[in-house]
């Protein structure tokens, strides 16, 4: 999609901490970290977000969390744990609508969150 902030970083027209990449995802640094470790793993392919994810989407999603594995592997927070989240919507303060899962780690997380 021409004008979604992550299609672009996708695409390369805007910079990212790259973190990792495979055929058809990538995993970058979050320009506003909310945890020491806080990586952003998206779809190349413009999804909106879980909420609009088809029968189609299925294999996708599956690699989308080896990606996120992965990535929590290399950074270091197998062994403490961390959280796999996404946001969809209003209440859900989605602010972009390209699906992404945020990893966060690196320190105590408190439940329920806010
Ligand atoms: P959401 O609020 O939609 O769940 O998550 C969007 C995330 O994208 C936020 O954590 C925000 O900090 C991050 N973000 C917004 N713009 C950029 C950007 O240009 N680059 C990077 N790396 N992250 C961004
Ligand atoms: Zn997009």
């Amino acid at each position: 999609m021409d004008d979604c902030l992550f299609c672009k970083i996708v695409k390369g027209d805007i910079p990212s901490n790259k973190v990792l990449e495979t055929e058809d995802a990538l995993a970058f640094h979050d320009i506003r970290p909310q945890a020491p470790v806080h990586v952003l793993v998206i779809p190349k392919k413009h999804i909106a977000s879980a909420l609009t994810l088809e029968e189609d989407d299925v294999e996708l999603v599956g690699r989308l969390h080896l990606v996120a594995k992965q990535v929590a592997k290399d950074l270091g927070l197998d062994e403490q744990g961390y959280r796999m989240v996404t946001n969809i919507g209003w209440y859900g303060q989605q602010t972009v609508p390209h699906l992404h899962y945020h990893v966060l780690g690196g320190r105590q997380l408190s439940w329920p969150p806010g």
